[in-house]
């Protein structure tokens, strides 16, 4: 397979043509090659800046439910305790425990969610809720595991393991592996570390989930193309898959035979509060040669194809004018061959295909644009 070598050259020649380096070419470029060289130092100088991140906006963490846990400052959780009663502020920001059977949500039996009293974030649901007899609220799980963080606490002569806010560092309670199926653990809560937001009422702002946008680009082999815009501050997931073509549920051996109509395609799901539809799309055109047709240095074929995939008309407008503006600013040489048009069903690739440059090590030697891209909009 030369699949990783051949998109990182696809990315590495149109980054190149933008005076930006070129991770070595493909024989089908080697013609350029000569052309490029007298550029290189320039190219190098550009790529130290470009992938300088100090222009970039802090890089956000996101789970997989949705939700923005990026750690807050102390002094954002300083602000934030101080609306606390006294007791929630003792349990959270002090690791106190309150006396069993005594907390207000040991016995509620009612469908909802138990948030974080500090934050908000939603840290368990009445889904996994469990009457252990020990006078705690008790869950097997978590909603989402990556909100709730876990550290060895050796107070007390014990070793426990704490569980906290990961978002605001809360104290919540402890873990154990005395809990019943399917996970076997039993979270052990503070009442006074929650807020449960029954069912059928509204959440407050700060439990909900971010209002996250999608998108779809195709730019050859999606290998790299997925590295790339996970890097991207402001995307949440990023997924290879294939799209605009006709085979229900293709197979990869299918798409790659290029009869399917499928393009090897990313579904960027992003935060556009962070990162805008529009500069993602502007990243895109720099990460790969929108003018090859049908292809993406060594990689040829339909499926191979560049384009841009639209969730919306908006979407759609916005695509269609940049391809506009990047013609008449004549920032390639020759014409944009990019597909632009409305997204249709997206078949996400196997599972040996997504983040396949994380799992395999593989290192992209080309700069990623979100330093040029981000830095530009400010
Ligand atoms: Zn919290």
């Amino acid at each position: 397979m030369t699949r990783p070598h051949a998109i990182l050259c696809a990315i590495g020649t149109t980054l190149a043509l933008l005076l930006l380096p070129s991770c070595g070419l493909s024989d089908a470029r080697a013609d350029e090659t000569g052309k490029q060289a007298e550029s290189d130092s320039k190219s190098q100088q550009d790529t130290k800046d470009m992938t300088t991140k100090s222009t970039l906006p802090s890089k956000r963490t996101y789970s997989k439910s949705g939700f923005d846990i990026t750690p807050l400052s102390k002094t954002e959780i300083a602000e934030l305790a101080k609306k606390l009663s006294p007791e929630a502020f003792r349990v959270t920001q002090n690791s106190g425990t309150e006396p069993a059977f005594c907390g207000n949500l040991v016995d509620n039996k009612k469908q909802g969610e138990y948030c974080c009293v500090v934050c908000g974030l939603p840290l368990f649901s009445s889904d996994s809720k469990f009457n252990s007899g020990t006078g705690w609220p008790s869950f097997f799980s978590p909603v989402d595991p990556a909100h709730v963080s876990e550290k060895v606490d050796g107070a007390h002569g014990m070793e426990r393991t704490e569980i906290n806010c990961a978002r605001c560092t809360s104290h919540l309670g402890h873990v154990f592996e005395d809990g019943p199926a399917p996970t076997g653990l039993r979270y052990c809560l503070n009442s006074a570390a929650l807020v449960f937001v029954e069912k059928g009422t509204k959440m407050p702002a700060t439990s909900e989930p971010i209002k996250s946008e999608t998108a779809y680009f195709a730019g050859g082999c999606f290998w790299g193309v997925e590295h790339i815009f996970q890097e991207a501050p402001g995307v949440i997931t990023a997924e290879s898959g294939y799209m605009q073509g006709a085979k229900e549920n293709p197979t990869y051996e299918q798409v790659c035979t290029g009869d399917t109509g499928h393009a090897e395609s990313v579904k960027v799901v992003f935060d556009p509060t962070v990162i805008s539809f529009r500069q993602l799309a502007e990243g895109f055109f720099l990460m790969h040669d929108p003018t090859q047709f049908n292809r993406q240095g060594p990689d040829s074929g339909s499926q191979y194809r560049s384009g841009v995939y639209c969730s919306t008309p908006e979407q759609l407008a916005q695509a269609n004018d940049l391809v506009a503006k990047l013609t008449s600013e004549k920032k390639f040489s020759r014409p944009i061959a990019t597909q632009v048009e409305l997204a249709k069903k997206f078949y996400p690739a196997e599972e040996y295909h997504q983040d396949y440059v994380d799992k395999t090590g593989r290192v992209c030697h080309v700069g990623n644009p979100w330093s040029q891209v981000l830095g530009a909009a400010k």
